[in-house]
């Protein structure tokens, strides 16, 4: 890496809807940067590049960067969230104010009108009560994940023998076709349900089409004609 040098102008480019902030420095190659969590595009070019230049350079990497913006929206939310009062938490695409009370036993977390309630114990930490927090998630998606299998799987014809929940750092989900048991990100439960519903559904979809084929997406198109719109909601950063 070269030494960190001054920018000699800044300029803004839009790659395929995608904000890049370029900055002009006395280097002599390129360097192209995601930032966290904002999913902020950041490239450093040498001072005699144009921005035609970098335009073109920046298409060639276009696949790249839309795999680390997915990864970062993959990521739980940062900054890192500390489980304390105040503190804005995500339900289903919506920031809900978190109200902590200590009590000497019994955890668990309330939904109250637009407050989420986090009963934790004296000598819990951010670490514990995320755990308590995670747990009432789970509980949460799963209940709408039963309710979505019961509409979508006599309407698609396609059954799942289970479905589990758990952290995934790669994907929303995955089905194993042998055994038919779909996997769903417990991350789901901080998108709108309409992004559950997409992963649910092209999960099940995986039952009749192993690969991401035309066919696989002409089912799709079928089951759920606005899946593209749901997937791109998925992946935004929040
Ligand atoms: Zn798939």
């Amino acid at each position: 890496m070269p030494k960190e040098s001054k920018s000699l102008y800044s300029a803004e480019l839009l790659i395929n809807g995608i904000p890049v902030t370029v900055k002009s420095k006395r280097i002599k190659n390129m360097y192209l940067r995601v930032r966290a969590p904002s999913g902020d595009v950041e490239v450093s070019a040498p001072r005699q590049c144009s921005l035609n230049e970098i335009e073109r350079w920046l298409f060639e990497r276009h696949d790249w960067l839309i795999k680390q913006r997915k990864r970062i929206a993959l990521q739980p939310a940062l900054p890192e969230l500390q489980f304390i009062s105040g503190e804005e938490h995500k339900l289903w695409g919506e920031n809900h104010p978190l109200d902590v009370v200590v009590k000497k036993r019994g955890t668990s977390v309330k939904r109250l009108g637009d407050r989420l309630r986090l009963i934790s114990l004296p000598h819990y930490n951010a670490d514990q009560r995320k755990q308590v927090m995670d747990r009432w998630y789970r509980e949460q998606i799963t209940q709408e994940v039963k309710a979505l299998l019961d509409i979508w799987q006599p309407r698609m014809g396609a059954y799942s023998s289970s479905f589990g929940i758990r952290a995934m750092k790669t994907r929303w989900g995955s089905c194993n076709i042998r055994s038919k048991k779909i996997w769903l990100n417990l991350e789901l439960v901080k998108k709108p349900v309409s992004c559950l519903e997409y992963v649910v559904v092209h999960e099940l979809t995986h039952l009749f089409e192993r690969y991401h084929n035309a066919r696989f997406y002409a089912l799709m198109d079928s089951f759920l004609p606005d899946w593209r719109e749901r997937k791109k909601l998925t992946n935004q950063l929040q």
